[in-house]
């Protein structure tokens, strides 16, 4: 049989099938997967195949193969083996939650987030919230931060949680796909996801306690199916993903505007910073960049903090 890992909790994978039955189940012998050493072979979001053992009164399953990955989404494990952690597999959309204030979510938040999503080769999507709240001024940070991004090549929605606005373009979108909502603790991912679906309680607040009480809890996402054909893996390690081991020749790769220049620098390393005929530094000067950008791609290369917002002007 096939299906797809909904839920998992170490030892036992939770599988709903083809046939829309859930199986709890395990894995035989060892698996390997292509290129990465993680702590869990198998993840929520994998599609396995999967034989029953009807032998016992529960009837349960043992996991027999997992179909390649479209994507994965990895956290660096907490012991101190180089392991990985798969937080989910085969992600389509990764919806980033930003407001503009209350919290305030800066351009490097963003960009990071953006980043990481290119480097796993998950589609990311920007929504607005909060729109009900929007001033004249914050709605013009709104718009610049929109354009920003629309440019590059994002796909911008705005909503309301609390109002219900614009909650049928997102509906629209997450139809058919697997999705995935990050954003800072308060921006308002739960209600949303509220909103979509109501009585779904996302998961994503406890991180924060986790992290109190220690490194040691292992967290694990779970899948939900939503009434209009939409899937969301929700997952409280979800803030724990970052730039995993990023060589600094990589970071520009997954800023698409400046990958797309890149061929046009004079030297093929070219990182962009000091270097002569730079094709991205030049695009930068000519306003073909913003310094949004530029910015938070030097405090990645950097390693420095997040904590840099363009404002609506572009400063
Ligand atoms: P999370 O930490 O990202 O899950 O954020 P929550 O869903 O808990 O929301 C944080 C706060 O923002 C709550 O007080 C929500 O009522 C509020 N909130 C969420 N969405 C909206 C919105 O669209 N408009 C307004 N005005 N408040 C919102
Ligand atoms: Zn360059």
């Amino acid at each position: 049989m096939t299906g797809i890992v909904y839920k998992s909790t170490g030892s036992w994978y939770t599988v709903k099938s083809d046939t829309n039955e859930f199986f709890e189940c395990r894995i035989k012998g060892k698996f390997r997967m292509k290129g990465i050493k993680s702590t869990n072979p198998v993840a929520v979001g994998d599609k396995v195949d999967f034989e029953l053992d009807t032998t016992s009164d529960t009837v349960t399953g043992v996991i027999t193969t997992i179909h390649d990955r479209k994507n994965y989404l990895i956290r660096k494990s907490v012991n101190l083996s180089k392991q990985v952690h798969i937080i989910a597999a085969n992600i389509d959309l990764l919806f980033i939650l930003v407001t503009i204030d209350n919290p305030v979510t800066t351009t490097s938040f963003i960009d990071r987030l953006l980043v990481t999503a290119e480097a796993y080769d998950i589609e990311a999507v920007l929504i607005f919230n909060k729109v009900d709240t929007f001033s004249e001024e914050t709605l013009n940070e709104q718009l610049y931060l929109q354009y920003i991004y629309d440019k590059i090549g994002y796909k911008c929605m705005r909503v309301s949680a609390v109002e219900g606005k614009g909650l049928e373009a997102l509906k629209e979108l997450m139809k058919d796909k697997v999705s995935m909502f990050t954003g800072h603790s308060g921006v308002g991912k739960s209600t949303l996801v509220n909103a979509l679906e109501v009585g779904l309680n996302l998961k994503t607040k406890e991180i924060s306690e986790q992290h109190q009480q220690g490194q040691h809890t292992t967290t694990f996402a779970e899948m939900y199916d939503l009434s209009f054909n939409a899937k969301i893996i929700d997952t409280p390690g979800i803030r724990g993903f970052g730039i995993v081991d990023m060589e600094p020749q990589e970071v520009g790769d997954y800023f698409p505007e400046f990958f797309k220049l890149k061929d046009q620098c004079k030297f093929n390393n070219c990182l962009h910073r000091e270097e002569p005929h730079c094709a991205v530094k030049d695009a930068l000067e000519n306003d073909e960049i913003f310094w949004s950008r530029y910015k938070s791609y030097t405090q990645i290369l950097d390693g420095d903090e997040e904590t840099y917002r363009t404002d609506a002007y572009g400063n």
